[in-house]
Order: C-alpha cells, then structure tokens, then sequence
C-alpha cells in the first residue's frame, strides 16, 4: 500500500479564516473517498516544511496575522518557490495569496515582503471589497465563494487568472479577474471554504497530486448531488 498522500497546511493558527480549513477537509475526504489514505501535516511557525509533501495549502487572515508570520515565511521563499517550480499543486487564499506574490502594501502604512512565487502584487484599497462572487473559468465552469478583503492584487505577466467574476469584485474590482494561477498554483480571494462548493478545483489539485506521486491518476466520479444543491444556493445570494 502506498504512503498516505500527504496535505501540507500552511499556519493553520495565523492563517484560517471564513471557514478556510474547510478546504483541508475537502481535500482528505475526497481522496478518502476515491480509496487513498490522506493525512494531513501542519506546518507552523519555525515547523520544517515536510519534502514529501503532496499538496500545499494556506488560508486567509487579518493584516496582523500576515505580519505574524512574515518572517518565517521569507525565510522559506526560496524552498516554495522550488516546490513551485517542480509542480507541487498549492492553493493560497486571500492573506497568504498575497504574501506568495511579490508584495502586499497594507493600509497600515506596512510593506509585507511576498515570496514571490505568483507574479502578483497587492495594495490595500480605501474600503474592503465584500460579498459573495460568482467567476467563470474556462477549465473549472462557475467558481462560487465569498470575499473579503481591502487588498487590491494586479497580475504581472507570468500569472494567468484563475477566472473572471461575473459578480463580486474578484482581484481588485477594476480589470474583471479573480485570482492567479502559475504551473500547479493557485491563488484566489475566495474563502466559503473554497473547495467544498468547487469540486473541480479540489480535484485538480488532487490529480496532479496523484500524478506526481504515482504517474498517472483516474479519479472516481462522486456523488456531487449535495455539492450541486450547496453551489445553487450560494450563487443566488445576494451579493
Ligand atoms: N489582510 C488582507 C486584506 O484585507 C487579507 C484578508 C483576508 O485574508 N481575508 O486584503
């Protein structure tokens, strides 16, 4: 039996917010349901960063939790962004989407250093961007979640979006994206959690996950009855 696929969660205390966890869950049941043993491997301040890790996965938070863990995040820079260039599928929601870019300046007056693994950079806005979104992407169809931020983030060449909203402000409420996208990266302002009313997603992740591990991946169809009815219901919230 092969080793369990292992998710790696990126300052689960500092950086977890508007239900963001939920996308760890999402991940380990659906491999559990497709018959892989998952585990999940947290990584806090100061923690090594396991080599052998599968999928990487950080979540949202306050201005003050992205300053808490600056430091220690930097001083990793240099082995996420190998992790990144090697393929490793990471999904950064929101504060840490905008610390794995170049930049985010806080309306505080802070300038936290990114890593720079997303070519994106972030400037906090006169008013927090708020409400639940809707964006059309063309690999994973309608993305649906909730934002909340005052970052405004603008993709450099190397980022691709990961949609376009067709409602909701989504990267910065001016160019029409949301998120970013490099090699098996993913960045976004959606929390909700994420990935449990965006199965596409979950499962991209997981491909590539098992692809990389094994060589090859063929994901069973699951039962997506009650994700179905969840998704109808949160894209017809108002905004
Ligand atoms: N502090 C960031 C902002 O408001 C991130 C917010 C979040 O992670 N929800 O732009």
């Amino acid at each position: 039996m092969t080793d369990p696929i292992r998710i790696v969660h990126l300052y689960p205390r500092d950086m977890n917010i508007y239900g963001d966890h939920g996308n760890v869950l999402t991940l380990f049941r659906r491999l559990e349901w497709r018959g892989y043993r998952a585990e999940v491997h947290e990584v806090h301040r100061g923690d090594p960063l396991p080599i052998s890790g599968d999928i990487l996965v950080g979540g949202g938070g306050q201005d003050s939790g992205q300053v808490l863990v600056e430091a220690d995040l930097l001083a990793r820079g240099p082995e996420l962004r190998a992790m990144a260039d090697d393929g490793l599928p990471m999904l950064l929601v929101c504060g840490l989407y905008q610390m794995f870019g170049h930049v985010f300046r806080s309306g505080g007056g802070q300038v936290l250093e990114g890593i720079g693994v997303l070519d994106v950079e972030t400037v906090a806005g006169a008013d927090r961007l708020i409400g639940n979104v809707v964006a059309r992407s063309a690999e994973f169809g309608d993305v649906i979640g909730y934002e909340n931020h005052s970052g405004r983030t603008t993709l450099g060449p190397e980022a691709q979006p990961l949609a376009r909203v067709s409602r909701g402000a989504g990267n910065n409420g001016s160019d029409g994206t949301e998120g970013a996208r490099r090699d098996n990266v993913i960045g976004t302002y959606l929390h909700g959690a994420l990935l449990p009313k965006n199965p596409s997603i979950a499962d991209r992740l997981i491909s590539v996950a098992l692809e990389r591990r094994l060589g090859s991946a063929s994901l069973r169809e699951l039962d997506e009855s009650t994700t179905e009815a969840a998704r109808r219901l949160a894209a017809a919230r108002p905004r």
